[in-house]
């Protein structure tokens, strides 16, 4: 009914060419953006993970640092990734002081969250609206230490001290995971939020 969504890669950092791939296999166009004209021909983007403190400053280097916030205020969707979930959240707990995010998530994150320990660990989980469970592959990881009532909680460590730690969260066309699916070669998150991206295209909603 509709035709393939459009669905842009932030390319100033990170997995972009992972997060190509699984749009891709997730049955949308995935394309870069690096530019504002860039981003204005896009239904959607996806922020990938990278170190958030260094993404907001490319992000204003590029330009894209208004409109993107612009885009995101006007409704369009999103998903981010780790570090990509720090730059969709309204607030950051333990903020660099000169560090912005582009917000839009009513969430608080944490960065770095599961301490030096546990840099980076896997683990099976569940995920509201995929069957079974999602192998999350955790690198140097922000959790959401808050979400509003707006914001509905998607995933949750299930295992060790960080157990209930919520790891996904959707609020309304803006999807975030603290996890990289992107690397798992299950692309089953990608599926949901092309789903999103859908039926905000459908609906108007843009
Ligand atoms: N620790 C990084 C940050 O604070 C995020 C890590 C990642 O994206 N894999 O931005």
């Amino acid at each position: 009914m509709t035709a393939q969504p459009t669905i842009g890669v932030l390319a100033v950092q990170g997995d972009v060419r992972e997060h190509l791939h699984a749009v891709q296999q997730a049955g949308a166009q995935g394309t870069t953006v690096r530019r504002p004209r860039e981003l204005a021909e896009v239904d959607a983007l996806i922020i990938p993970g990278g170190e958030s403190t260094t993404m907001d400053k490319l992000v204003r280097a590029f330009d894209l640092h208004g409109p993107l916030r612009e885009r995101l205020a006007a409704g369009m969707p999103a998903y981010g990734s780790c570090a990509g979930m720090i730059m969709l959240a309204d607030r950051i707990a333990d903020a660099r002081p000169d560090q912005q995010t582009l917000g839009g998530l009513d969430i608080t994150v944490r960065r770095n969250a599961f301490g030096r320990q546990v840099d980076s660990f896997e683990e099976d989980i569940h995920f509201a609206g995929v069957d079974g469970t999602v192998r999350a592959i955790f690198i140097r990881a922000p959790w959401v230490e808050e979400a509003s009532e707006s914001v509905e909680v998607l995933a949750r460590v299930e295992e060790g001290p960080a157990a209930g730690r919520i790891v996904a969260v959707r609020q309304g066309p803006l999807l975030a995971t603290s996890f990289h699916p992107e690397v798992s070669g299950d692309h089953r998150v990608h599926g949901l939020f092309v789903e999103i991206v859908r039926n905000y295209l459908v609906e108007g909603k843009q």
